[in-house]
C-alpha cells in the first residue's frame, strides 16, 4: 500500500514513542521506515541507517534487528515451546518464513521459525545473528504476533551454547551423542555402582495409563554405561547455562542421533536421573524405532512404532515433558499416531523439506537451471553422503534429459531424487566456478525472491500437511 509515499507493508505499521515504523519496499529491497511526529525524534528510537526528512531509512541489519527486537517484542523469539504444540521450521536458506507464517495463523500449533544447527550454518555460510534477523524482520513485516520460538538445534559445546543463547534463542537442543557410548554389550558394560542397584532393582515402576517398567540387572548395568556421561555432561550444561533463569531459554535434550533405537526402559531412566539431578527441561527427543530418513516417509514397521510411542507418550506424560520428534520432514504415516499417542502435546522439527519445496519452485519456474543443479547433485551425491544416513538409489531417478519440463516437477514424488536434492544442498549452494563466483547460489536466490508468493503457498499446503495429520485444529 501507499503510506505516506512509501510502498510500506500494511501489517507492519506500528506506532512508538511518537514514531510511525514500518516496513516498505524501497528499490526492490525491504528496509525500515522510520517517521517521526512532529516534535517527536526519529533517531531516540536507535535504528541507524540514511536520514529522510523527518525520519530514517534503515536497511535490514543486524544492528537494526537488535533494535527492532528490543522496541517490538513480537519480533523477538519467545518459549512456545512451552506450548502444548510446537512445531521446528528449520528454513536453510533463510527464505521461508513468509510461508511459515501463513501457516501458524492458521493452526492451533506454535512455530518455532528460526531453527539450525551448527552443521546447517558451515554448510549455507550463514550465521546465527542472520538466522535470527531474517526471521525477526518477516514477523515483522507481516504482522505476525502470535510468538515464535528460536533453536539452536543439536548443540553440543560450551561455545555454541554461549554463542545461541547470547543472541536470546529461546531455546537449545542439546545433542548429547557424543556422550552416548554404542555398541554396549553385557560382556563389555561397566560394573553397576551399589546406588543404581538399589534405586532400580527389584521394582517395578508404575508410570500410569497402565504402564509399568522393571530393570534386570544386565539391562539396567548396559544403560547405565551407555548413558551415564551423556546424563552428566547434560546436567553439567544445565547448570553452567540454564539453572539460574538468566536466559530466558528452555532446555531440550536429544539421545536420538545414535544408531539404537532408545528403549522404554532406557529413556525412563535417562529422564528419571536428569530430573533427579535437578535438571529442568522441556522436551525429550528419543531415538524411535525404525527409520527416520531424511525428506521421505517413514520407513519400518509401523506396528511396532506405534507400540513404542505409545509408551514413550505415557514416560513423558509421567515427568511432565513433552516427546519431540527429529527429522520430522515428510513423515506422513507415522503423523496421526504421533499426534493421538501423545495427546496433541509435542514437538516436531522439520527442516530438509523446506529446502526441498523450495527446490520444486526452480523445477516449475526454470527447467533449465534445475536440470544443471540436478546434474550436479549426482556428480556430488557420494560426497555428501558421508554425511547422512539414506539408503538412496541413484538408478531410480530417470535421467533428467530424457523428461519433459513439465515432468521435472514430478522428480519430488521420487523418494531417491528427493535424498538427492535434500542432502546435497551444502554442496549445491557453495558450488563456486573457475571464476570463483557462486554457480548456482546467485541464481536460485534470484529466482526465489521473485517468486516469494508461490514458495509461501506451496509451504502453506505442503506444512500444513504435516499438521493436519499430526492432529492439529485449524484456527484462522
Ligand atoms: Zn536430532
Amino acid at each position: 500500500m501507499d503510506y505516506k509515499g512509501f510502498d510500506a507493508y500494511e501489517r507492519s505499521i506500528e506506532k512508538i514513542e511518537g514514531c510511525t515504523i514500518f516496513m516498505a519496499r524501497d528499490d526492490g529491497r525491504d528496509t525500515i521506515i522510520v517517521l517521526a511526529d512532529d516534535g517527536a525524534d526519529a533517531g531516540a528510537l536507535g535504528f541507524t541507517g540514511y536520514a529522510l526528512k523527518q525520519g530514517i531509512k534503515a536497511p535490514l541489519t543486524h544492528e537494526n534487528a537488535l533494535v527492532l527486537r528490543k522496541l517490538l517484542p513480537h519480533t523477538a523469539p519467545s518459549q512456545v515451546l512451552r506450548k502444548d504444540r510446537s512445531f521446528g521450521c528449520g528454513d536453510r536458506l533463510g527464505i521461508a518464513a513468509l510461508g511459515h507464517i501463513r501457516v501458524f495463523e492458521k493452526y492451533d500449533a506454535y512455530p518455532v521459525f528460526a531453527q539450525q544447527s551448527i552443521r546447517e550454518l558451515n554448510l549455507t555460510g550463514r550465521t546465527y545473528e542472520d538466522v535470527l534477523d531474517t526471521v525477526s524482520f518477516a514477523v515483522f513485516r507481516e504482522g505476525y504476533r502470535k510468538g515464535w520460538g528460536a533453536d539452536g538445534d543439536h548443540l553440543k559445546t560450551v561455545k555454541d551454547l554461549e554463542y545461541a543463547l547470547g543472541l536470546g534463542f529461546s531455546m537449545i537442543t542439546l545433542d548429547c551423542s557424543d556422550h552416548i557410548k554404542t555398541n554396549v554389550t553385557a560382556a563389555n558394560a561397566k560394573s553397576l555402582p551399589q546406588a543404581y542397584k538399589d534405586k532400580y532393582l527389584g521394582k517395578q515402576f508404575d508410570i500410569g495409563e497402565g504402564v509399568s517398567l522393571c530393570f534386570d540387572e544386565e539391562e539396567l548395568k548396559k544403560i547405565v554405561t551407555i548413558y551415564g556421561e551423556a546424563i552428566g555432561f547434560a546436567a553439567d550444561m544445565y547448570k553452567r547455562f540454564l539453572k539460574d533463569g538468566v536466559y530466558k531459554a528452555d532446555f531440550e535434550i536429544s539421545i536420538d542421533e545414535t544408531s539404537e533405537p532408545t528403549t522404554p526402559l532406557q529413556h525412563y531412566f535417562v529422564a528419571r536421573e536428569l530430573i533427579d539431578a535437578g535438571v529442568s527441561f522441556i522436551t525429550l527427543a528419543p531415538r524411535f524405532c525404525g527409520e527416520f530418513q531424511k525428506g521421505i516417509d517413514y520407513r519400518g514397521d509401523l506396528a511396532q512404532f506405534e507400540k513404542e510411542i505409545k509408551v514413550h507418550a505415557v514416560i513423558a506424560r509421567h515427568f511432565k515433558y513433552k516427546l519431540s520428534i527429529h527429522s520430522g520432514s515428510d513423515k506422513f504415516s507415522v503423523f496421526p499416531s504421533i499426534g493421538r499417542e501423545t495427546g496433541g502435546v509435542f514437538h516436531v522439527k522439520t527442516a530438509g523439506t523446506n529446502w526441498l519445496e523450495a527446490m520444486g519452485i526452480v523445477a516449475a519456474a526454470d527447467p533449465a537451471l534445475y536440470r544443471e543443479v540436478h546434474k550436479y547433485a549426482l556428480s556430488a551425491f557420494s560426497e555428501a553422503a558421508k554425511y547422512y544416513h539414506v539408503t538412496t538409489d541413484l538408478s531410480k531417478i530417470p535421467a533428467v534429459d530424457s523428461l519433459k519440463d513439465s515432468e521435472l516437477p514430478g522428480l519430488s514424488a521420487n523418494n531417491d531424487a528427493r535424498q538427492l536434492i535434500h542432502i546435497t544442498y551444502g554442496l549445491i549452494l557453495n558450488k563456486k566456478d573457475p571464476s570463483g563466483a557462486y554457480e548456482f547460489k546467485d541464481r536460485l536466490y534470484k529466482l526465489w525472491h521473485d517468486r516469494e508468493e508461490l514458495y509461501a503457498e506451496a509451504l502453506l499446503t505442503h506444512i500444513g500437511k504435516h499438521l493436519d495429520l499430526l492432529g492439529v485444529q485449524k484456527t484462522g
